[in-house]
């Protein structure tokens, strides 16, 4: 018989070596180069240049591009790890690296055809930024409504049309567009495209100035007559839907990541400050009544936290994760909001000013029960699954 210890599944959180190793270069890092700059970046609604390349450097921007394209190699669960991390520092660089990370090289490993690889991801992991684009002025929860068209016209595609709220805008080389090829066939007619910055007819439009996030660029996209070549199709023409919903299904494990890495560092600082403010003689950390909140937003912090895992393993191990992954998001993002609530509430006077970091992740964290699909459309995942 086998010992009971060696028949027991690891726990969730156990980390293995090398997620370890990394978990521990990614919260030194943004302690060290992103800490000092959050405030700036917040306050200009800037993402700086030189971070960009620092993220480069570390080798946190083609964590599942295969080695052999110049990534990491590494699996879903890491890029989980790295947003997580980055994301208790500042909510808008894990956005920026999640993106990257969960949808676009996502999509890039698993649809691109060898030529479309060999082209796009050597680059993806060493200096350009990728950005998503799906939604539109009149299509977003319902975002197969698209009306981007894409004609067919000699050895290409034309493309006509606008994207709204695309993150990465500002920074990125490689779009990864949504367009109809048919719109009488409805969502049969979708196709996703590569579309590279510069192509004629392709401008970025308006930047939103946002209520959080507001580092992360959010921009339009403008089409006009923009001429992309057959060779810019990803996966197959018509099968656009497939791309996206397998992207998001996974990309919102990475939003989940970001929205706990948000409610840790929340916590993290709100700790810290209830240690040493004091009134009534005291540390307001000593009273019992600050203590149980404390207590209670650590406790779904936590569980917050095992959903993500479980879901990221999940993906990682080929087993079926779509209900899991709505779950962790909806779940994630409301802790977030919650804690970072309560960051504020502890605070005092002093959570409700921008000298304090805990008034800028309470606006950072309302995006996360919003994008990647809103807390509605992931209850509609999770209800489908009952009933
Ligand atoms: C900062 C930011 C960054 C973004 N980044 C990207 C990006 O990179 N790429 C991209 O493609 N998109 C991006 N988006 C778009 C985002 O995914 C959409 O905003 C989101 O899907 C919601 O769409 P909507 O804004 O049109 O809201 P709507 O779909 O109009 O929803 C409005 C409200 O109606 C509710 N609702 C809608 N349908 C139903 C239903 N059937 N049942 C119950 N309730 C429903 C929603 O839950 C919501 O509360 C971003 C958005 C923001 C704000």
């Amino acid at each position: 018989m086998t010992s009971p210890v060696a028949d027991t599944a690891l726990p969730l959180t156990q980390l293995s070596e090398d997620e370890t190793l990394l978990q521990q270069s990614v919260r030194e890092f943004a302690r060290a180069q992103i800490r000092p700059l959050v405030r700036e970046m917040d306050e200009h609604a800037k993402f700086p240049k030189d971070l960009l390349t620092k993220l480069f450097d570390l080798g946190v921007m083609g964590i599942e591009i295969p080695e052999a394209h110049g990534g990491a190699g590494g699996r879903f669960f890491h890029a989980v790890l790295v947003v997580e991390e980055l994301s208790r520092v500042d909510p808008s660089v894990g956005v920026l690296v999640d993106v990257q990370n969960t949808l676009v090289i996502n999509a890039l490993v698993r649809w691109a055809n060898a030529e479309q690889k060999a082209k796009f991801l050597p680059g993806l992991a060493s200096k350009q930024v990728g950005a998503y684009a799906l939604s539109e002025a009149s299509s977003g929860s319902d975002a197969f409504a698209l009306q981007t068209r894409a004609k067919q016209s000699g050895d290409g595609y034309v493309i006509q049309g606008r994207k709204l709220w695309i993150t990465n805008a500002n920074e990125a080389d490689v779009f990864i567009v949504f367009a109809t090829v048919n719109p009488e066939a409805g969502y049969k007619g979708i196709t996703a495209f590569l579309v590279e910055r510069g192509m004629k007819g392709f401008t970025i439009g308006k930047k939103e100035d946002k209520l959080g996030i507001r580092a992360s660029s959010t921009c339009e996209l403008i089409f006009e007559d923009c001429q992309v070549p057959a060779a810019n199709v990803l996966g197959d023409v018509g099968k656009g839907y497939k791309v996206a919903i397998e992207t998001l299904n996974e990309g919102r494990i990475g939003i989940a990541a970001q929205m706990l890495g948000l409610a840790q560092g929340a916590l993290d600082h709100t700790i810290a400050y209830t240690k040493e403010r004091k009134q009534f003689g005291k540390t307001i950390a000593e009273f019992q009544g600050v203590q149980f909140q404390l207590a209670r937003a650590a406790t779904e912090i936590e569980a917050a936290r095992l959903l993500t895992y479980n879901a990221a393993r999940l993906r990682d191990l080929g087993r079926p994760f779509l209900t899991e992954a709505a779950m962790c998001k909806i779940f994630a993002s409301e802790v977030a909001e919650r804690t970072a609530s309560l960051a504020v509430n502890l605070f005092g006077g002093n959570g409700f000013v921008k000298e304090y970091p805990v008034e800028k992740l309470y606006r950072d964290a309302k995006i996360g029960q919003i994008y990647e699909g809103t807390s509605n459309l992931q209850l509609q995942t999770i209800a489908k699954n009952l009933l």
